[in-house]
């Protein structure tokens, strides 16, 4: 055999597989250079010495040719993964989804921390009521007329406890907690879902209210009137014109309604304000002496006055939504383009 033809060949060979198959067919169990080793006992003993030394030297020439080879092979198979499998980090990366805060429940948190700032604190009223709660204490006894302008979802009377069970039309029931439970003076605010049997294109059957109230010595109109303003002005983030219009409520003596400057058409006149330049946006009054007298304090005394409005009414006039329905959809395009991005957390 020849060694240099031998040697030629495994330093060309491109791949492991090819270097094994060499491997084998220069020093396998049948290799040539084995079979030449096999074949030494046939030859003269003179001749045997040193043709036996020259086969092992031949034998480890190729072995230690065989393992540079692949050590080679090796490297190179490592660096052509390495090379495959690099990654580039300067390449931008994949864009990465991240959720928006639905706009009611950021209306909420908004009316909320405005409220705050003028003094209201947090105070609860059930959502499951009873008709006490929800009507009667509020100055609405049975068979008031103004009972029925609330289409109301009463829950199967099967309770023992003589009360008539409904799910609350209004979040007012916290006025009427808060009178029972507390000492004036005291500014709260209930924020939270409120039912009518109602369903329209301005009407679900499940919308939100916001409700506050200040009872304190001396507080008249006027306080409610300034309070309510700078309520707007903080929710909203600039100044607005508002106007009070009488009204009528039963829980409020006297009562009004609150207008604001249409934003759409800065009181020009235009579809949103119905051609008015105003849109009404609360409830207002002071608060009734009846419903004073649930938690046992005169009028004359503890004057107070509150209030009521619709968080999908705000959120709409706040961040330009154009349907009511748009908020129980669950569209998650709708969160994206009126919900607000969430505050990265810290
Ligand atoms: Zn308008």
């Amino acid at each position: 055999m020849d060694i240099q033809q031998a040697t030629t060949q495994i330093t060309q060979a491109t791949s492991l597989k090819a270097l094994e198959d060499l491997r084998i067919h220069y020093l396998g169990q049948s290799g040539e250079v084995t079979k030449q080793l096999q074949a030494l006992g046939q030859l003269p003993p003179e001749e045997r010495k040193a043709r036996g030394a020259e086969l092992n030297q031949i034998k480890t020439q190729l072995q230690t040719v065989i393992t540079a080879q692949k050590t080679k092979l090796e490297e190179a198979e490592l660096a052509a993964q390495l090379a495959e499998q690099a990654v580039d980090v300067t390449l931008p990366a994949s864009p990465h989804f991240v959720g928006r805060i639905h706009p009611l429940t950021a209306a909420m948190e908004e009316i909320a921390a405005a409220l705050k700032t003028l003094g209201f604190v947090h105070a609860y009223g059930p959502e499951v009521e009873t008709d006490d709660y929800n009507f009667t204490k509020l100055n609405l006894p049975a068979h008031h007329p103004a009972r029925q302008d609330q289409d109301t979802f009463y829950l199967n009377p099967f309770n023992t406890d003589g009360h008539k069970y409904l799910l609350r039309t209004q979040t007012s029931n916290v006025q009427v907690r808060t009178l029972e439970a507390h000492q004036p003076p005291f500014r709260v605010m209930g924020i939270g879902r409120v039912y009518r049997r109602d369903y329209d294109l301005t009407h679900t059957p499940q919308f939100h209210q916001v409700e506050g109230m200040m009872v304190e010595k001396g507080t008249n109109f006027a306080h409610m009137k300034g309070v309510l303003t700078e309520f707007l002005r903080l929710f909203f983030g600039k100044s607005l014109k508002t106007r009070i219009r009488p009204h009528y409520f039963p829980f409020t003596e006297p009562s009004a309604e609150m207008d604001m400057e249409c934003q759409a058409c800065k009181g020009q006149g235009c579809r949103v304000c119905k051609h008015s330049g105003w849109v009404e946006i609360l409830g207002c009054g002071m608060v009734h002496r009846n419903v004073l007298a649930v938690g046992g304090l005169k009028v004359d005394e503890h004057p107070g006055f509150a209030f009521g409005a619709g968080v999908e009414r705000l959120a709409m006039l706040k961040y330009g939504v154009p349907d009511l329905r748009l908020f129980f959809e669950s569209h998650a395009a709708f969160v994206q383009q009126y919900g607000k991005p969430p505050v990265a957390a810290s």
